[in-house]
């Protein structure tokens, strides 16, 4: 029952998680107007909004003009919907769900802007601080925890970037990562800031390693580094005590 209505509220905050990603990057209000389309200006009605069974009976076109619909847009339904069940299942009926929830849609949407525009809105990450914050004071990891995770998230990074910076006179890490990397720690802690910066690293790598052997020594990167950190925070989230669990394990 509560796995069901969960995958159901998933549906529909992945529904609202995909006027997020298409308007924040364009500075648009994301309450008003409502959802149009972009080629004809067609109104969505409410038969136009379900999510996945609209876009499926439309055949991934728009009911006026029947331009193609970006395939995001079921895709961030279906992903949010499984991403909300498998915070149950690991969570349970926790009131640590809230949070963790939250941080996952916000993860969402900055995969999301990221992977297209290259790009981490300061509108997001800042209040997502602040936010994290918050609830850190009430929940798990604690205040202290979380003060220290944004402090040294957002530090770490800073100081690569300044690094590498001063040692190749080239921008590498945007100022989105290190406020990307602040609000994770104000969210999951100082240990999981490490725990993320080490999977993002493995997974950056590991996709590196691919993009340069399909493309034959093509160095340019085809990933924005906040795509892979959106992935590693969330795995943090989900699976992180656990993995520092059976990391300490290794050492006793
Ligand atoms: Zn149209």
């Amino acid at each position: 029952m509560a796995l069901a209505a969960l995958a159901i509220l998933g549906l529909a905050i992945g529904s609202f998680l995909n006027v997020c990603i298409h308007r924040v990057p364009r500075h648009a209000s994301i309450a008003h107007p409502p959802s149009s389309c972009p080629h004809c200006g067609y109104r969505l009605r409410w038969i136009d909004n379900i999510p996945i069974a609209s876009y499926a009976a439309l055949g991934g076109r728009c009911r006026g003009c029947r331009a193609p619909i970006s395939i995001r847009y079921p895709i961030v339904e279906i992903v949010t919907m499984v991403i909300f069940v498998v915070h149950y299942l690991v969570f349970g009926p926790d009131i640590l769900l809230v949070p963790r929830l939250l941080f996952a849609c916000i993860l969402i949407v900055l995969f999301a802007i990221d992977l297209e525009h290259h790009l981490l809105p300061n509108v997001i990450t800042l209040p997502g601080i602040v936010v994290g914050l918050a609830f850190s004071a009430m929940l798990p990891p604690g205040l202290v925890d979380a003060l220290i995770g944004a402090a040294a998230g957002g530090g770490i990074l800073w100081l690569i970037g300044e690094a590498y910076y001063r040692y190749s006179g080239q921008e590498g890490m945007g100022g989105g990562d290190v406020k990307m990397l602040a609000m994770i720690g104000a969210f999951l802690g100082w240990q999981a800031v490490i725990l993320t910066l080490v999977l993002s690293s493995v997974v950056g790598a590991l996709v590196g390693v691919i993009v340069i052997a399909v493309q034959r020594g093509g160095m340019k990167y085809a990933l924005p580094y906040g795509t892979f950190l959106s992935l590693a925070a969330l795995t943090a989230s989900l699976f992180g005590a656990r993995i520092i669990a059976w990391y300490i394990g290794l050492y006793q």
